[in-house]
């Protein structure tokens, strides 16, 4: 029976949807020293769906992130969750990304490290940038087909898998050839919690960055590349690949690939304007839905 190649991208975003009165700056701006980061929350339903296609089929689940050295955090999370390999993807060079920039960062980590994938997983949108664009745009330069909104897989073969996806209104059973990138939904699951186990095991794992900080907590090496085998070894080593490591162009990555421009920031308060009554009648309602379609607001 055939073992599936499984990539999860995870983000490490900072929780906006607990906003207190610091969250924002003057100018408009996310204040991100201000707000936990935390594992963008449909990162955690893709990462489920990956492991429960483990449970099933057979396979391996690797996870990656871009970020900068504290994105290292959700890489454990990960792992405490059960992934069985997690790369930091981090370098100077990467700073100022957009989304276009991003997707082909990513691109080329899962072409050039996990050539013989069968599926990515992607959340659907992540709670700070909330484009919604990195999943499709790196399907489109892996060259793979792309489902989104995925609720559940149906049905996976050896080439084919079948997902349903949720459409407006509804929902759509449609079926495709792998290797696949699929954006998955806060719908299609309730994300498993850390097990205890491979807490206790994985909160010890370090990665490059780390090295400097903790080699103090280990007096039996004297240097870093000692305590980088020690964690190896063990197990406990998160890799990471900068712009050279996944042959990446610097004129692709960072702010020389980002087409964006922010021309303007502007913080829009929303305020209520007096109130309207409806009448609770069907004649009622059904002026009150015209009107909203006359002035399309519907
Ligand atoms: C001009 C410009 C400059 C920017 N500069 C910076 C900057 O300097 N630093 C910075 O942090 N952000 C920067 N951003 C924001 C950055 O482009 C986006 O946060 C990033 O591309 C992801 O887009 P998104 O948040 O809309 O994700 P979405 O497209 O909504 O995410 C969808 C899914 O894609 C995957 N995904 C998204 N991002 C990542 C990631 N980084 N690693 C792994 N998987 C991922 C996840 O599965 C996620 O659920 C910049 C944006 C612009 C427009």
């Amino acid at each position: 029976m055939k073992e599936y190649t499984m990539v999860v991208l995870v983000k490490q975003v900072p929780d906006t949807q607990n906003l207190t009165g610091e969250a924002m700056k003057e100018d408009g701006t996310v204040n991100r020293s201000a707000l936990p980061a935390i594992f963008n929350p449909e990162d955690l339903n893709a990462l489920e769906m990956a492991l429960q296609v483990r449970e099933e089929y057979g396979g391996t689940v690797h996870v990656i992130t871009m970020g900068p050295p504290s994105a290292v955090e959700v890489l454990k999370e990960a792992m405490y969750r059960g992934a069985d390999r997690v790369y930091l993807l981090s370098d100077r060079k990467f700073a100022g990304s957009d989304t276009l920039a991003t997707s082909f960062a990513l691109k080329q980590a899962i072409q050039t490290k996990i050539p013989d994938f069968d599926i990515v997983f992607c959340g659907r949108q992540a709670i700070d940038g909330d484009t919604a664009q990195v999943g499709p745009q790196t399907a489109e330069k892996l060259d793979v087909p792309q489902l989104t909104y995925v609720e559940s897989i149906q049905e996976l073969g050896e080439k084919k898998i079948k997902v349903r996806k949720l459409i407006d209104n509804g929902t759509e059973i449609v079926e495709t050839a792998l290797p696949v990138l699929l954006t998955v939904t806060d719908t299609a699951n309730e994300p498993r919690p850390f097990i205890a186990k491979k807490l206790l095991k994985y909160r010890k794992a370090a990665c490059e960055f780390d090295l400097p900080k903790i080699l103090p907590r280990y007096p039996q090496f004297k240097t870093k590349e000692e305590l980088k085998n020690f964690l190896k070894k063990k197990g406990l080593f998160i890799e990471m690949w900068g712009l050279e490591d996944i042959k990446a162009n610097k004129d692709d990555v960072g702010f020389a690939g980002s087409p964006t421009m922010v021309k303007k920031i502007e913080s829009i308060t929303l305020t209520g304007k007096g109130f309207k009554k409806i009448e609770p009648t069907d004649e009622g309602i059904a002026h009150f839905v015209a009107e909203l379609i006359e002035d399309h607001t519907w």
